[in-house]
């Protein structure tokens, strides 16, 4: 299938094709004739497959239709909520992109900033806002927003919106929303509260699923080295050196963490910058534009942070800390391997995290790769672990010793010259066709 077959306008077809994109994605294939038509959509899908111009092209394709001979300033008629700064700027930009033969406009409001730009773009007059929840009920109540003439509606992240606690703003958004209008709900998971927000605020819909084990399984090789907590910052250190051409995001739990990551790569001569949300929104988007740019090699980010992080050529995702929300590692894994590129995604798991280690695995449906033991192996002897009877009892020493031995013989990179350092695709393709 191709865009033109889809029937979009031409001005939208000329910037898809600047954007070197040859064919629509599946979620594209799937939601744009179904918004094309003026239905709602339940979208359950992730970051990476496509979605922001799965929603983004069928609403420029309406506006761009109905535009014609219009006069005076211009008006809200398309509103999307989205939970973080970096990914309303990245749907801002995305639709910068998709509309730019289109003369509709659109700007992003978030808060940390001050408001007085967004304020001006805003009384310019927009076509299209983006926003972050809290902001966009400010800008409301201080009556810089009216939602009279909105037509479309897109609930974006809505299950990163919940954990994030915006869940009563978002009600209290859509409670101003005219009823006469298209909603577009978009959640990369489905619990119990957001099947219920969605039903609040979709009518007549259709639903479009694009299952995270697709983008996990088929598209990005992935690997876990046992390693203790202790030994952490140096496996990663190694890992980096020993593949310094590759653009490398790392993830950790916590804001803490992730500056403590930062000061050890710093000892080890790696530069690297942090992102989460005790950095300045300056510090911010400093860091992620260096890293887009390529002149900085390592990020690392809090989950929340790095949900609008969208990098070409990110050729790896490390996660320092396995979440412990077993959907958080589909998003992070999505990070890498985006569109039609392939990626590796490589986790460092310690003794506490097995428990969560196992949630992932039944959540992808398929084993993650144990890497080749290293020379940082987890000093609790944890490589071993797994096959172990606990009832048995063990010599911790003599069991660390062989470890440590064992290590010695092997390397850990994950490209390595021979196939066995490489996260082994094997498992994948035996639960797959057990499936
Ligand atoms: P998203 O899921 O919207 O964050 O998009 C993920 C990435 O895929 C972005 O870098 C887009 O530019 C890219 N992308 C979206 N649609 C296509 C397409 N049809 N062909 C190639 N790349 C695409």
């Amino acid at each position: 299938m191709t865009f033109k077959e889809l029937g979009l306008a031409e001005p939208i077809l000329k910037a898809v094709e600047a954007e070197g994109y040859t064919s629509p994605t599946p979620i594209q294939q799937q939601a744009i004739p179904i918004l094309l038509k003026g239905k709602d959509l339940l979208g359950v899908a992730q970051t990476g497959t496509g979605k922001t111009a799965a929603f983004g092209i069928p609403i420029l394709h309406h506006l761009y239709q109905s535009q014609n001979g219009q006069k005076g300033r211009r008006k809200i008629k398309a509103l999307i909520v989205t939970p973080t700064r970096e990914l309303a700027l990245q749907i801002g930009d995305s639709l910068t992109a998709y509309g730019k033969h289109t003369g509709l406009r659109n700007t992003v409001i978030f808060g940390g900033v001050k408001q007085a730009k967004q304020v001006n773009a805003l009384r310019n007059g927009i076509d299209i806002l983006v926003a972050t929840p809290g902001r966009l009920l400010d800008l409301m109540g201080q009556g810089f927003i009216t939602f009279r003439d909105l037509e479309f509606v897109v609930l974006d992240e809505a299950d990163q919106m919940l954990d994030m606690g915006f869940v009563h703003d978002i009600k209290k958004i859509i409670a101003q929303l005219p009823a006469k209008r298209q909603s577009l709900f978009f959640s990369a998971t489905m619990p119990q509260a957001i099947v219920q927000l969605s039903q609040k605020m979709l009518g007549d819909f259709e639903r479009v699923t694009i299952k995270p084990q697709q983008a996990t399984a088929e598209k990005v090789e992935q690997g876990v080295y046992f390693v203790s907590k202790k030994n952490k910052p140096k496996l990663l250190v190694h890992l980096l050196n020993e593949n310094p051409s590759d653009t490398v995001l790392v993830f950790s739990r916590t804001k803490h963490g992730a500056n403590k990551i930062v000061k050890k790569l710093s000892q080890a001569n790696v530069n690297s910058a942090a992102i989460h949300g005790n950095k300045s929104q300056t510090a911010r988007q400093k860091a992620l534009g260096n890293f887009k740019d390529g002149k900085l090699r390592v990020l690392i980010a809090t989950d929340i942070a790095a949900r609008g992080i969208d990098v070409e050529d990110l050729s790896l995702v490390i996660n320092y800390d396995l979440p412990n929300v077993p959907e958080t590692y589909v998003h992070r894994i999505g990070r890498t391997g985006r569109a039609n590129a392939s990626g590796i995604a490589l986790s460092f798991c310690d003794k506490e995290e097995r428990p969560y280690l196992r949630d992932i695995e039944k959540l992808i449906k398929q084993e993650v790769p144990r890497m080749p033991e290293h020379q940082f192996v987890d000093d609790e002897g944890s490589a071993d672990e797994e096959n172990q009877n606990p009832k048995q009892g063990r010599n911790q020493n003599s069991s660390q010793n062989r470890n440590r031995n064992r290590n010695k013989r092997r390397n850990s990179s994950y490209r390595g010259r021979n196939n066995k350092n490489r996260p082994s695709g094997q498992n994948n393709n035996r639960r797959r066709s057990e499936d």
